[in-house]
């Protein structure tokens, strides 16, 4: 009898040991595919608003990160038409090419078209009006305006500042 009751103390304890370590396995590999979700973000770049303040100078700031426009007929993009790609000015993502950008006659940048991916739109209802307001898909950057009173083949038209965007021209080979 005695002998019997030492063989279940022994059993229950080396149950106890299985049960806990398989449990510790799971708390374990269950945290695995939090840090890998983590990792997936990594194509976006978020900064604080102290980091933006350092990188950007105070035009920048004001435009990319408090929304504001650059005044129209102004910015260095506005009459330029060089072979190259437009790319947003926060974070260096390729945003538009040359090829569709057109003299819209609004006082800024305007393109046709976008590249895949390279912007977000967002309803904007500021200042009264119903916009579209584009903003940069990796760093969140503003950017502009899009309107449906572009020419072919979109009928689109993105109006950008070009205090958002950094010019990169192509290579002459
Ligand atoms: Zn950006």
């Amino acid at each position: 009898m005695k002998f019997n009751k030492q063989v279940w103390t022994l059993g229950i304890a080396v149950i106890s040991i299985i049960v806990f370590n398989s449990n510790y396995s799971q708390v374990l590999s269950n945290e695995n595919p939090v840090l890998n979700s983590d990792n997936n973000e990594s194509n976006t770049m978020k900064k604080t608003d102290a980091e933006w303040k350092q990188i950007l100078s105070q035009e920048e700031y004001r435009i990319l990160r408090s929304k504001g426009t650059e005044r129209a007929f102004t910015g260095e993009f506005d009459g330029h038409f060089e072979e190259g790609m437009y790319i947003c000015a926060g974070c260096a993502n390729n945003l538009f090419e040359s090829g569709t950008k057109y003299r819209s006659g609004c006082g800024w940048p305007a393109f046709y078209e976008a590249l895949p991916e390279s912007v977000e739109e967002t309803k904007d209802n500021t200042f009264g009006m119903n916009r579209i307001e584009i903003t940069c898909s990796k760093c969140e950057s503003h950017l502009g305006h899009v309107f449906n009173d572009g020419p072919d083949p979109t009928g689109l038209r993105y109006c950008i500042n070009s205090v958002s965007m950094d010019f990169k021209p192509d290579e002459k080979k």
